[in-house]
């Protein structure tokens, strides 16, 4: 048995879950520093923070955002925000941003680029966790979520970039997914990802202002036709496509009108407690398998046996197959 140093304060996990309860932002804050902690002690925390108000979380309307950089999406989530909050929402800006962790802080979620929200005691917004792959950024963001929900923040928006995997990670953690895209950018529609448009419940053509209204008509023509081809059987909900403007504040009502109304679609049909339900059980076998992927890397024993093991595969002189079979031996599986 290892003993924590004297130094280090064991946590009444108990007394901080309650403050975060009664909404203390401080103390919102330090959980989600502790779910976002690479120390083990501090994860057991955040663990044990969770469970204890579990029952206070899950709900909150949990939205994704994506769309390339440039789109506008913190200028329209700074200006639907606000929109929520002046109706007494309380309004959570989360981010899952894996690339982050190249230059060290991420860019999504950054209060600078939410002037209004930044300075709204309604909101709250938390930069993406830069550390790691795109499923320990996920889970990290999965946990500060709930921790959110806790705190009484009844609206989720949940940020991610416009390019790779991350988008159907954080459509696979949200109710509702919502894309931004640009004017024009229909006449290319080649170039989109077929994925986004799969994934996409709304797709919202922003800088439908001034001389890009037309533009963004047109884009918006374009995404509708290729929905119909897309989503013949989308289920309770049909994805929608609208132009908004995040700068002008032009149709964010209409827009978080349709985010609830895809929701209550799905609520009415059932999808949204089974989609709500097979994200929980996803998560645990992402926090699985998580876990073994950590001892594979922490076993001492294992670190002797692989460089020479790599090694082998690498020359071809060792099936893959039986390496495998041998690094499991050694973890005793
Ligand atoms: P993000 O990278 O997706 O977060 O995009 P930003 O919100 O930072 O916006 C990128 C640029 O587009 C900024 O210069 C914004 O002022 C501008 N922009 C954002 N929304 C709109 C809009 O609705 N209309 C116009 N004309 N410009 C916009």
């Amino acid at each position: 048995m290892t003993h924590a140093p004297a130094a280090l304060k064991t946590i009444d996990v108990a007394a901080l879950a309650e403050r975060i309860r009664s909404g203390e932002r401080a103390a919102l804050a330090r959980a989600i520093t502790f779910a976002e902690s690479r120390r083990a002690d501090h994860r057991a925390t955040a663990r044990a923070l969770v469970q204890e108000l579990l029952e206070l979380t899950g709900k909150a309307i949990r939205v994704g955002v994506t769309g390339v950089p440039g789109v506008g999406k913190s200028t329209t989530i700074d200006a639907l925000g606000s929109r929520l909050t002046a109706e007494g929402r309380k309004v959570a800006v989360l981010a899952v941003d894996p690339s982050s962790k190249r230059t060290g802080g991420s860019i999504l979620g950054d209060k600078t680029r939410m002037a209004r929200l930044a300075h709204d005691r309604n909101a709250y917004i938390r930069p993406s966790p830069s550390a790691g792959t795109l499923g320990g950024v996920a889970a990290k963001t999965r946990e500060t979520m709930l921790l959110v929900e806790a705190a009484g923040f009844d609206v989720i928006l949940v940020e991610t970039v416009g390019i790779g995997q991350s988008e159907i990670t954080v459509a696979d953690m949200t109710d509702v997914f919502l894309v931004l895209m640009l004017p024009g950018a229909g006449d290319e529609l080649q170039g989109i990802k077929k994925g986004v448009l799969e994934i996409a419940d709304i797709i919202a053509v922003n800088k439908a202002d001034g001389d890009g209204a037309r533009r963004a008509n047109d884009a918006a023509a374009d995404y509708k036709a290729a929905l119909r081809i897309l989503n013949a059987d989308s289920g309770a909900w049909t994805p929608e496509v609208l132009t908004i403007s995040g700068r002008a504040d032009l149709r964010l009502d209409t827009l978080w009108s349709r985010v609830e109304a895809c929701r209550a679609a799905r609520e009415r049909s059932g999808e949204f407690s089974a989609r709500r339900a097979k994200q929980q059980v996803r998560w645990m076998w992402d926090m699985v398998e998580a876990r073994f992927r950590e001892r594979l890397s922490e076993d001492p024993k294992l670190a002797e046996r692989l460089p020479a093991l790599e090694a082998d595969v690498a020359k071809g002189d060792l099936a893959p197959t039986v390496a495998a079979d041998e690094i499991a031996k050694v973890l005793g599986f």
